[in-house]
């Protein structure tokens, strides 16, 4: 399979890592710029969007990273990193964002830790998948060339731009490998 990177400071790269494996990923872990070396696709994990912002900065992957997104890598996103890739942010802007996918991300606007839920939601207009949220941000004004491959009460979580796949929820923490399958389509050989 290819090779992809996972950040890997703080949050759920663990999951990550375990599934993408599973699908015959060969994954490397993400923490200086050297690591992005031959990678074709980089997964920005959930966990706590001003820490790894922080780290992404403090490391020098964020320019790097930036670069490589914009030239050929995939990316997956999921939660607080989605936060971190889109080009807003609803309130003081985190250190250390991408800002390459054109929307806006509106940070715990699900609720708190309390308010955690899962959804079944369907996929790409297929069956569908269940979706856990845990403080989940919500995406505003999706621009150009954005495509919705899910939705939640009629808002977008889970939605393509170029090679970027940005998504609400934590699909590495469910069964359902559909969205880290659909990744993995979007890495280039
Ligand atoms: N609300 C968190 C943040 O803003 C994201 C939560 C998560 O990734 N599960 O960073």
């Amino acid at each position: 399979g290819p090779a992809v990177g996972v950040v890997a400071f703080q949050g759920a790269w663990r999951e990550h890592r375990n599934t993408l494996e599973s699908l015959g990923a060969s994954v490397r872990l993400l923490r200086r710029p050297e690591d992005l070396e031959g990678v074709s696709g980089v997964v920005l994990p959930g966990g706590e969007s001003t820490v790894i912002g922080r780290f992404l900065e403090q490391s020098g992957l964020a320019p790097a990273l930036r670069a490589s997104l914009e030239e050929r890598t995939a990316l997956l996103a999921t939660c607080a990193g989605a936060i971190l890739a889109c080009r807003e942010v609803e309130g003081s802007p985190p250190q250390g964002r991408l800002g390459l996918v054109p929307a806006r991300a509106v940070r715990n606007a699900y609720g708190g830790q309390r308010e955690s839920f899962e959804a079944d939601l369907p996929w790409e207009g297929g069956d569908s998948l269940r979706g856990i949220f845990i403080r989940a941000p919500r995406f505003e004004d999706l621009g150009e060339g954005t495509r919705v491959l899910a939705r939640h009460r009629g808002e977008p979580v889970a939605f393509l731009w170029n090679r970027c796949l940005l998504c609400a929820f934590h699909p590495e923490l469910g069964e359902d490998l559909r969205v880290h399958r659909r990744f993995l389509d979007l890495c280039p050989s």
